[in-house]
């Protein structure tokens, strides 16, 4: 294996955020409060919500987190959601996803008050986001990777940025976010044709599709910065991005790994969106 690429080390720009925000909070003498609100208890969702509690108690942020039967009705969550709205203890609300069959998130975004809204889904951030607003919550995800790329110091300006993956929580609002860096975006999807013709034209690539080392060497262009989202189980078991990293490793100039990149960063950013909605609350 050759290697070329620098690592884009995800878990160390993290921690090196985390310590700032702790510093912050510490001095100001707040406790910011983050609510989140589960539905049921799949194990799969208990350890990232009690990864984000962790993370969020080490900063001195106070994260509570609410569970609600798996048959809870879809007034009943409005509902829990108006009162958190109400609540003045609570700075942030986030709602675990995926939800049961029976819920419609979409309702559940629009109800959350957007200035506590810190994971940035719902229509007003977005739309903010769209405008170019200061007051956009941005979602963790897209922000993270932002400055993951800015970590590089590579001038975003005019960079032909190729996102795989147009989901609401990654691929559109980083397409919004690097647009508003003054990147040239692309936007690719499962229905794209000649995915790997488009990737290669790209100074940026940002794999977020959820399909286990698809990115290869071959669809790179030479020394592409190459950003992965992709959290998979590869066919031995093993975590894996969407990215083949020992493959492309050799041809990007910069890669994120998978585990230690964005997924760090996208737990950093929900912290600091939940100080930054505090203080914002705080006037
Ligand atoms: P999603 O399922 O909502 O969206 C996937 C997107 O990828 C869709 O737009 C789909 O059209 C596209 N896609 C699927 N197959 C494709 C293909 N073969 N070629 C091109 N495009 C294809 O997923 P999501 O929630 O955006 O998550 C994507 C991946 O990122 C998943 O692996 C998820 O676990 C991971 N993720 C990681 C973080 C993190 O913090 N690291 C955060 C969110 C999501």
């Amino acid at each position: 294996m050759t290697v070329k690429a620098q690592i884009i080390d995800g878990k160390l720009l993290s921690a090196q955020i985390r310590a700032e925000l702790a510093a912050k909070i510490a001095a100001s003498g707040v406790c910011p409060v983050l609510a989140v609100v589960m539905v049921g208890n799949s194990e799969a969702s208990r350890i990232y919500v009690r990864n984000k509690q962790k993370a969020a108690l080490e900063v001195g942020i106070k994260c509570e987190i609410h569970t609600l039967p798996e048959d809870v009705t879809q007034e009943e969550l409005q509902q829990f959601v108006r009162d958190l709205n109400q609540n003045k203890e609570i700075n942030g609300i986030i709602i675990q996803q995926p939800l049961p069959k029976h819920l419609e998130v979409l309702p559940l975004l629009q109800l959350i008050d957007h200035k506590k809204d810190v994971d940035g889904f719902g229509p007003i951030n977005l739309g903010l986001l769209m405008l170019r607003s200061p007051l956009a919550v941005v979602a963790a995800t897209p922000k993270g990777i932002l400055q993951m790329l800015k970590s590089t110091n590579v001038n975003l300006q005019g960079k032909h940025v190729v996102i795989i993956g147009r989901s609401n929580i990654v691929g559109k609002p980083l397409a919004q976010l690097l647009l508003n860096q003054d990147c040239t975006i692309t936007v690719t999807h499962s229905k794209t044709k000649n995915l790997p013709q488009i990737v290669s034209k790209a100074d940026i690539v940002v794999a977020a599709c959820g399909c286990p080392n698809m990115v290869k060497s071959d669809w790179l262009q030479e020394g592409a910065i190459v950003i992965d989202v992709g959290i998979n189980r590869s066919s031995e078991g093993k975590l894996c991005g969407d990215v083949d990293f020992d493959d492309a490793v050799s041809k990007a100039s910069f890669i994120s790994p998978v585990p230690g990149g964005v997924g760090p960063m996208t737990v950093a950013m929900l912290l600091e969106n939940t100080y930054e909605a505090f203080c914002a609350q705080q006037g």
